[in-house]
Order: structure tokens, then C-alpha cells, then sequence
């Protein structure tokens, strides 16, 4: 196990997985063999999420944990902290330093509104930053908006408190997007507020317009119309649009990497397919 902020140190370009913890056997078995389809490719790190409001609180937990056991990779949890008193969280993130875990990544979370949960103790994801601080010494990460949080006033407003975040944590990992100007403005942005720590494009090979165009929609990004157009040239043909999706996503990672991007985190969706082979087609 390492500190991903120490990785990230080496100057070397970062690829990193995403996983989400499931649900049912047939899901466990769909990632056990995602994650022995894509240890071979010796990511820098891989992470797994949290269902806001702490619905896969103990299942993030064993997944991270029989990572970081049972393969060669690193593995980061990602905590959200909306819904949740400041004991929980302690608890929680005791939990990940006595299991021996180095990295998370510090959220707020969007509960889902039908589980009409408490607000909790926390307003936004850098008071999590300050928590794990107090309880351990993890390498900690953030999240980042190349398009502005839909929650944000501003795009200005939203730069700043990322900012304000990144000073604080150790990296940030960025919500996905398909024009790679958009994460170019992130990091200007930043850099213009004093803050150059790392900050990771997140990449999401379109694998169904249906998917695609829910998850747009769900974190208020854009959907481009070029890129809605080659799609719907072969809608009805599901490989074919999982191979535009390929394409235009290895186009976008090399975009990315030409202009200077640390590293690239993939979305996996708990597949191995698309990631290897955009991997591939980059010769990473
Ligand atoms: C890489 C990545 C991984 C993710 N993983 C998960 C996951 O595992 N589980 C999950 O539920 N969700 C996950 N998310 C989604 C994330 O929880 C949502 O996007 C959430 O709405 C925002 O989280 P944040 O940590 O950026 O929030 P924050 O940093 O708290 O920001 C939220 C909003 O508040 C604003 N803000 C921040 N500080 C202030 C302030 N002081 N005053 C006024 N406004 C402020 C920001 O500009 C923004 O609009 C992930 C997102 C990314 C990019």
C-alpha cells in the first residue's frame, strides 16, 4: 500500500480505476472479474464509492479493504459526508485508518431525496477534509468540477471553494466531461488562485446513449452536440455506439495527456472492456 499523494509525487502520469461496491452476487462476481481483468494494467491506485446518506457504508468498506489485501493495487474509499453527524464520520474514518487504509477521498454527497434523510453536521466536502485530518495521517483527495457544480452561483464562486478545498487536501479528481477545454479552464483557473496541486481528469467512455445522457443530466454537464450526432448515427446498433464512445474517449485522453494532465481516472462502471481498451489504444 502507498499514499496516492506520494504517487502523484513521482511525476509519473497517474491511471487510476473507479469501482462502485455491489449490490447483489451476481454483481460481486461482475467485479471480482473487472479487478482481475484490470490488475494486470498496474493502475497507480483504484477507488471505490459511497452511496450518499452512508448506504454502502460497510460494503465500501470490505471492497477497499479486500483490495488493498488480496491484490496488488492501492485502493482509495471515497466518503460523502452530507446526512451524517460528525460522530459518524469519526467513526467511519477511524474504521479506514485501524484497517490500515491511507487514502480517501472527502465528498458532500447527494443523498437521494426519497430517503428523506437529516441534514446532518456537514455543509460541504472541505469540513470532511479538516475531519480526516484531525483523526489521521491519510493522503486525501477531493472532488473537482470542470463544469461548474450545478449547485454553484458562478462558475467564479465554484473555482474559488475548489480551490479553498485543494489547499487543504492532497489531489483532486474531476467529475467527467467530453470537451477537454473544460478541464483546461479547471486548472487554469486554479493555477490563477495559487493552488497547482494534481488534479485528474475523470473519463467516461460512453457505453449507452441512454446512460450517457441520464448521467449528463443528473451533474447539469454538457452533452455536445457533435458528439450526441456520431451517436445517434448508430443508435441502433449497441456496439457500434460503444465504439464511438471508445474512440472519442482514447481522443479526449490524448488531448488531455498532450496538454500536460497528470494522469487520467477512468469511470469502469465495474466493466473492464472500454477501459482497456482506450488503455490500449493509448499505449499507457
Ligand atoms: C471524482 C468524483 C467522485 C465522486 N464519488 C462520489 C461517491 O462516491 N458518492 C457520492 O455520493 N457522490 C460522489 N461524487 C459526486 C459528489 O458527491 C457530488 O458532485 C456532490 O454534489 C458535490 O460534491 P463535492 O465534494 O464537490 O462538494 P463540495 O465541495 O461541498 O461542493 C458542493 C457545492 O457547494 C459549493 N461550495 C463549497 N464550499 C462552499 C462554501 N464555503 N460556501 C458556499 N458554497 C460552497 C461548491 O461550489 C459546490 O457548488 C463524486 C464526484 C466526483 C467528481
Amino acid at each position: 500500500m502507498a499514499k496516492i499523494a506520494d504517487i502523484l509525487a513521482q511525476g509519473q502520469r497517474s491511471v487510476s480505476f473507479e469501482f462502485f461496491p455491489p449490490k447483489t452476487d451476481e454483481a460481486q462476481a461482475m467485479l471480482e472479474q473487472t479487478i482481475v481483468d484490470l490488475e494486470p494494467l498496474h493502475p497507480s491506485y483504484v477507488s471505490v464509492t459511497y452511496g450518499a446518506g452512508g448506504s454502502t457504508r460497510d460494503r465500501t468498506h470490505e471492497v477497499v479493504v479486500g483490495i488493498n489485501r488480496d491484490t496488488s493495487m492501492t485502493a482509495m474509499a471515497h466518503l460523502t459526508c452530507a446526512a451524517h453527524t460528525r460522530a459518524q464520520m469519526i467513526e467511519v474514518v477511524t474504521s479506514y485508518r485501524d484497517a490500515g487504509i491511507e487514502n480517501l477521498l472527502a465528498l458532500a454527497g447527494d443523498p437521494p431525496k426519497d430517503l428523506d434523510l437529516p441534514p446532518g453536521e456537514f455543509s460541504y466536502a472541505i469540513d470532511l477534509v479538516r475531519l480526516i485530518r484531525d483523526v489521521g495521517d491519510f493522503s486525501i483527495g477531493v472532488a473537482a468540477h470542470p463544469e461548474p457544480h450545478p449547485r454553484s452561483p458562478s462558475i467564479q464562486a465554484d473555482r474559488e471553494h475548489t480551490a479553498d478545498k485543494l489547499r487543504e487536501a492532497d489531489f483532486a479528481i474531476t467529475q467527467f466531461f467530453f470537451e477537454a477545454r473544460h478541464y483546461f479552464d479547471l486548472v487554469e483557473s486554479l493555477q490563477a488562485l495559487g493552488v497547482d496541486k494534481p488534479v485528474l481528469p475523470g473519463i467516461m467512455p460512453v457505453q449507452s446513449i441512454a446512460g450517457i445522457k441520464r448521467m449528463t443530466e443528473m451533474q447539469g454537464s454538457e452533452f455536445p452536440a457533435w458528439l450526441s450526432e456520431k451517436l445517434h448515427a448508430v443508435e441502433d446498433d449497441p456496439d457500434a455506439v460503444r465504439a464511438v464512445g471508445i474512440q472519442e474517449a482514447t481522443n479526449l485522453c490524448r488531448e488531455l495527456l498532450d496538454g500536460g494532465a497528470p494522469g487520467l481516472h477512468f469511470y469502469t462502471l465495474n466493466r473492464s472492456t472500454a477501459t482497456r481498451e482506450i488503455h490500449s489504444n493509448l499505449g499507457l
